[in-house]
């Protein structure tokens, strides 16, 4: 390893393609490596696992991401190991490659907390094929009542573990999709959704004004709330719950938490909580020059030395700001603290309902204001893929503002959002993962 050898950024996710950017943006060569060839929009996987959005939609490939960066490589491979010692990654097509810095931007993986189960037969929620699988199964079970199948032979009731955004989020789509099935006449009833959480209360990280918000719209939506109680087991027809109690169900969806991606297991430092990579203010990982962590794989401190949380801004602005910091440091500059510009927190209950937490003061918001705080965020990090957001944001007020479930279940066809690539480059998707549900 020496100065010349390129940055080598692991994953190419909001944190890993900030980086790329705006190290690419200084002329400095990186090496982008990703077991995927496309950059996934975790935020919209919950469309894309119920029909709402083609799953190309939300994942952009690399290569086109970089296309006008000459001093950014991407590399399409999944790293098997990673020493931050020596700054040397090994590739599973058993190349090794030695870079001047190190990036770990490799992201999180579901954690299901050892629930007997769970990892076979849940549906986890973390990337574009886990959102095309559940899909796919939920497309099966609805096609084999249409086909004339009783509730026993297929049922369509489903379990969502976890009462964070992500559950929440599952939780409101499905419900619209069940009940704009049932108002087209496609199903007889719609199949119960039951959002699951040992807490006493959805979006725990929420003020109490949100979390009532979110309560009474997804009651009303009709998803059923089971709060206070865990999951202990995961069976392929039934959930088993800390209170003794049953639910019979063939889909169990995994919003339940997360640990840093396997990776960070041995690549040098001891894990920190989650498994993440602790980093020091500047995001480098102590006792290991040239190494950095950011995203979701990091346990990044605040300017008061509390973790921040695992969020597309904190990954995004943690990208950009690692990039300067390497940039610094080439220039034998001292680097910097990061900074993070806090843009709130929020979820999408469903349709026409969402809230938002904005500012310094956490300012609550609801309804279409909360929505527009939503997509202004989320516009900005999906700049980082798409150049142009336009798109996205008509489509996302059309989404907002009409009934679209009952809008994809008429035609069938998933609304697209324009983005008007002028050539096809679609994203590999490869479904085939062993010890997980089709
Ligand atoms: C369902 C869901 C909804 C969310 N909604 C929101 C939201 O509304 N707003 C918000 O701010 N945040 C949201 N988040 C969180 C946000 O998406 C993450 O904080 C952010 O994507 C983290 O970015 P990252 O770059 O650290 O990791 P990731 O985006 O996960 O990227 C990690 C990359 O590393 C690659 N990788 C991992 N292991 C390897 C390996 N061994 N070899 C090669 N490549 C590897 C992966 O393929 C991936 O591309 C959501 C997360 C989920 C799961």
């Amino acid at each position: 390893m020496n100065d010349n050898d390129p940055v080598l950024v692991v994953g190419g996710g909001l944190a890993g393609v900030g980086c790329a950017h705006r190290l690419g943006d200084e002329g400095h060569e990186v090496v982008l490596l990703d077991q995927n060839d496309y950059h996934q929009f975790q935020p919209l996987l919950y469309q894309v696992a119920t029909a709402q959005l083609p799953a190309e939609d939300i994942a952009r490939p690399h290569r086109r991401i970089f296309r006008e960066y000459p001093a950014v490589e991407t590399v399409n491979s999944r790293v098997t190991k990673v020493s931050l010692i020596d700054r040397i990654v090994q590739l599973e097509d058993g190349r090794s490659l030695a870079g001047s810095h190190i990036v770990m931007a490799v992201g999180a993986r579901p954690n299901f907390f050892g629930t007997p189960g769970a990892a076979e037969h849940a549906f986890p929620l973390y990337s574009v094929p886990d959102a095309e699988r559940l899909r796919l199964h939920l497309r099966d079970l609805l096609a084999q009542v249409a086909a004339g199948a009783s509730p026993e032979e297929a049922p369509l009731d489903v379990v969502v573990v976890g009462g964070g955004p992500t559950g929440v989020e599952i939780a409101g789509a499905v419900t619209e999709l069940m009940a704009a099935l049932h108002k087209h006449g496609q199903l007889a009833a719609p199949g119960r959704v039951v959002l699951v959480d040992r807490a006493d209360t959805v979006l725990g990280a929420f003020s109490e004004k949100s979390r009532r918000y979110a309560t009474k719209k997804l009651k009303r939506a009709g998803v059923e709330l089971r709060l206070g109680v865990g999951v202990s087991a995961v069976h392929p027809d039934r959930v088993e719950l800390t209170d003794g109690s049953e639910i019979r169900t063939r889909t169990v969806v995994w919003g339940g938490g997360e640990s840093a991606a396997e990776l960070a297991a041995d690549c040098g430092p001891e894990p920190g909580r989650g498994g993440r990579l602790d980093v020091l203010p500047d995001l480098s990982v102590p006792g290991f020059p040239g190494a950095y962590a950011v995203g979701d794989v990091a346990n990044i401190p605040d300017a008061k030395g509390v973790p921040l949380p695992q969020l597309g801004s904190v990954a995004q602005q943690s990208g950009f700001w690692v990039a300067d910091n390497i940039v610094r440091e080439k220039a034998g500059r001292p680097t910097e603290p990061f900074h993070y510009k806090d843009k709130g927190i929020m979820a999408m209950i469903g349709r026409n309902a969402a809230v938002a937490e904005v500012g310094k003061r956490r300012h609550q918001v609801d309804g279409p204001v909360a929505f527009a705080a939503w997509l202004g965020v989320h516009a900005t990090l999906l700049s980082g893929a798409h150049s142009k957001t336009d798109a996205f944001l008509s489509w996302a007020w059309d989404y907002f503002d009409r009934d679209h479930a009952a809008i994809v279940e008429a035609s069938a066809d998933p609304a697209r959002i324009a983005w008007d690539d002028e050539e096809a480059d679609r994203p590999h998707l490869d479904l085939g993962r062993p010890g997980v549900p089709s």
